[in-house]
């Protein structure tokens, strides 16, 4: 089986990463990262997802993933956009969402869009490559729903009536930014790691 090393310690986003890859992975064995977290302090979710994937490389000497994501706002700007793990400035789900709901108050345009950066790097061959997906939507006016993290409970995508929170896992993982970027990546991790 060859390795392949997913770079987030974060334990949501493996869960959905696993759910997400399902039969992509066949032939090959996802295993965990517990190395040093690099700084992430690229300009964009590419050259994070990047920086992530080559701390994990060099670390771990193996094919790494990683994926760097967040939500963009139209209204402030594009913010929180690559710091939106820690918009509030606590890395608290709850303390992010409600400094979006007042920084956007009554604004009418609440159009918004999840991007994620999907990068894979191999050390034998030196080469890299990152694939990206959006997930266009709205900022609804308060937080609904259980499911997911971060900002699902305030985000509503196109096209439904419901927030991403109130999506069942799969659904959300059919559709969402995350499912785009990696859906684009598998072949290429595919093509790179796989014999023949
Ligand atoms: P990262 O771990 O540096 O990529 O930070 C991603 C941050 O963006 C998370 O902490 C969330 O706040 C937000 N985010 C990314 N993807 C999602 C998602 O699918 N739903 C809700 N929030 C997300």
């Amino acid at each position: 089986m060859i390795q392949l090393v997913l770079a987030t310690h974060n334990a949501h986003k493996v869960g959905e990463l696993r759910t997400i890859l399902g039969g992509a992975l066949e032939g090959i064995e996802l295993i965990g990262y517990d190395g040093p977290e690099p700084v992430e302090d690229g300009e964009t979710f590419a050259e994070n997802a990047l920086i992530k994937a080559r701390a994990a490389a060099s670390f771990t000497g193996l094919p790494s993933i990683a994926d760097d994501s967040g939500i963009s706002v139209v209204a402030l700007g594009g913010a929180p956009g690559i710091h939106s793990a820690r918009y509030a400035g606590t890395r608290s789900d709850t303390d992010n969402v409600e400094l979006v709901l007042k920084n956007l108050g009554s604004e009418t345009n609440r159009a918004a869009f999840f991007t994620c950066a999907a990068a894979l790097v191999v050390p034998a061959s030196s080469r890299e490559f990152v694939e990206l997906g959006l997930w266009h939507g709205s900022i609804l006016t308060e937080p609904a729903g259980p499911n997911g993290f971060g900002y699902d409970p305030i985000f509503k995508p196109a096209g439904l009536s419901v927030s991403s929170a109130e999506l069942r896992p799969d659904e959300k993982n059919a559709v969402s930014h995350r499912a785009l970027a990696f859906a684009a990546l598998m072949p290429v991790v595919r093509r790179e790691l796989l014999p023949g």
